[in-house]
């Protein structure tokens, strides 16, 4: 097990579709149970694997709050469906954080309800059906798949307030990172 370092806003692999996971192997249980240690480090609720610069459709989920799905966990290629969020600006209590977005929040709105279908370690299917601050954690994890993070979906004033914080960290350029006990930072 070993605390990877995580990719920071502006690193390529963050910024285009992960690849699917076509190999269940040794390699694969590996990646995943660093993961599991790096999120439980930074600390997060979340990490997906284009954060520790692996561009494969993985993310694991560190969230103990209700009994929707375990509270820790794994999705290895998978889908998410979601309901439209509602319409209109985001509220204070939708603040949101990322890793790779180190130290900075911004609200943004969701949808209320998820559901996650994947696979497992093992390659076998399962689902969840997740609501509220879960469903946001899916909704969160599944964009790294597709090369979005979530100040890419802010809006008006929220996404002055990103781009301000980019400009100010020195990020948006390749090959930053920061590693979990070692820098001094957190999301
Ligand atoms: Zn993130």
């Amino acid at each position: 097990m070993a605390i990877l370092p995580i990719t920071i806003c502006g690193e390529p692999v963050l910024h285009r579709p992960a690849e699917p996971v076509t190999e269940f192997d040794d390699e694969l249980r590996q990646l995943v149970d660093d993961m599991f240690e790096t999120c439980e480090a930074a600390p997060g609720v979340g990490l997906a694997a284009p954060q520790v610069g692996v561009g494969k459709r993985i993310f694991v989920w560190m969230y103990d709050d209700q009994d929707e799905a375990p509270a820790r966990g794994v999705a290895i290629n998978p889908v998410l469906w979601i309901a439209p969020p509602e319409p209109g600006l985001p509220g204070e209590d939708e603040v949101e954080g990322c890793l790779s977005f180190p130290g900075e929040r911004f609200a943004l709105r969701r949808s209320p309800r998820a559901l996650l279908r994947a696979v497992d370690i093992e390659g076998k299917p399962f689902e969840h059906e997740v609501t509220g601050w879960f469903a946001r954690i899916m909704q969160h994890e599944f964009d790294h798949l597709n090369g979005l993070l979530y100040v890419d979906r802010l809006v008006h004033p929220e996404n002055r307030g990103a781009q301000k914080a980019e400009r100010k960290n020195g990020w948006g350029v390749p090959g930053l990172t920061w590693t979990p006990g070692i820098d001094d930072l957190e999301g």
